[in-house]
């Protein structure tokens, strides 16, 4: 069975990357974190979107969800969760509009390095 919880450890962690990687375009209060466990999917994390249509629909701003599947993320080490967070992070658009940024162009292991070694520099 598919299960959420809420994971106020990571949200810590990700609003510390979000201000030392100055990504001041994302509005932490708008993007829930959550683990899950029992996916079925193979990824470590994902992003989900807000479509605009649901935005209009139920008058609310854009937020996103980002999941981090239990059973493969709690085992990383603190460097590779770090990385995954930023991974997930690159996903959304400076104009925060809910919809997600494609991996092509946006979201890759070199892209991910470079701010996980900013990130490291900055602490
Ligand atoms: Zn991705």
């Amino acid at each position: 069975m598919l299960r959420f919880f809420p994971a106020p450890e990571i949200k810590v962690q990700m609003k510390n990357i979000i201000d030392k990687l100055g990504m001041g375009y994302i509005k932490p209060d708008n993007v829930v974190v959550f683990k899950s466990e029992g996916s079925t999917s193979n990824a470590i994390a994902r992003c989900w979107e807000l479509p605009r249509i649901w935005q209009e629909a139920l008058t609310i701003e854009p937020h996103y969800v980002i999941e981090f599947c239990s059973e493969r993320y709690n085992n990383l080490s603190e460097e590779e969760k770090e990385k995954v967070i930023i991974h997930e992070l690159l996903h959304i658009p400076k104009t925060f509009s809910g919809a997600l940024r494609p991996h092509k162009g946006y979201v890759n292991e070199r892209i991910v390095s470079k701010l996980h070694k900013a990130f490291k520099d900055s602490v």
